[in-house]
């Protein structure tokens, strides 16, 4: 790495840290993910602005502060045990696993998800478990395997309600979940407690804009997409 892009790394860091973002531990993950290597080679130049950038198949990768407030939200630790629904280009996934103890993450989009998962070999994170589905159902039962509720969801597509009601089954009592609600243009990101086998807390933390949560798995491919 030469200086300008420690530089740019470290202006990414004080920029996010001026927007509010206080826990260090998050901070120093997004610090040693390299966003450059999850945005298409003609926006790699504004790979350490804080802003969202186009990946392709009309999908975008989050804005770091957006990064940065979902996981603070969560108190992630390293015994926790996470659920990503929307992996894109895996970015919000390779900072979640720097932090926790695994990573699952659901893909629609059958094309991303082989693009992330090569990313994250190439970067040795070998926490995380990618699969391309629809995440609005959870995490599958594979090989006749169901799996145990999760200390964390994260859900990086936006639901036009309320959760899905696969999701909310499968967080922990005690868990915590995040996600992006309401209509295009009136998007609310809302973090929800399982406070009971029966109850749950919501809170509101800001107003955001995600590109909606869709069934079923899509094998669409283009040119566009990150290469
Ligand atoms: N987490 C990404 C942002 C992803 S954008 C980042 O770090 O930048 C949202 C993603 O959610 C898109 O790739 C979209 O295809 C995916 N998505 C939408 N509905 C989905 C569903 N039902 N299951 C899984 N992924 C879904």
């Amino acid at each position: 790495m030469n200086t300008q892009d420690i530089n740019k790394r470290i202006r990414l860091i004080m920029d996010l840290r001026n927007k509010g973002i206080v826990d260090t531990d998050v901070l120093s993950a997004i610090e040693r993910v390299p966003r450059d290597e999850f945005v298409p080679a003609h926006s790699r130049d504004q790979a350490w602005e804080d802003m969202a950038l186009p990946i392709g198949l009309g999908q975008t990768i989050s804005q770091p502060f957006v990064v940065a407030k979902m996981t603070e939200s969560l108190g992630v630790t390293d015994r926790d045990t996470i659920l990503e629904i929307g992996t894109g280009c895996g970015y919000q996934c390779a900072v979640l696993s720097y932090l926790a103890r695994r990573v699952y993450t659901i893909e629609r989009h059958k094309y991303l998800q082989v693009d992330a998962e090569k990313r994250f070999e190439k970067l040795g994170l070998r926490n995380i478990t990618a699969i391309a589905a629809d995440g609005m159902k959870g995490w599958p039962v594979i090989n006749g395997i169901k799996p145990e509720p999760y200390d964390k969801i994260i859900v990086t597509a936006a639901a036009r309600s309320k959760p899905p009601q696969a999701l909310i089954d499968q967080l922990k009592v005690g868990g915590k979940m995040i996600i992006p609600v309401g209509e295009p243009g009136a998007q609310i990101l809302k973090l929800y407690k399982r406070e009971s086998e029966e109850a749950y807390s919501v809170k509101d933390v800001m107003p955001v804009r995600f590109v909606p949560l869709l069934p079923d798995v899509s094998h669409e491919h283009n040119d566009v997409a990150v290469s």
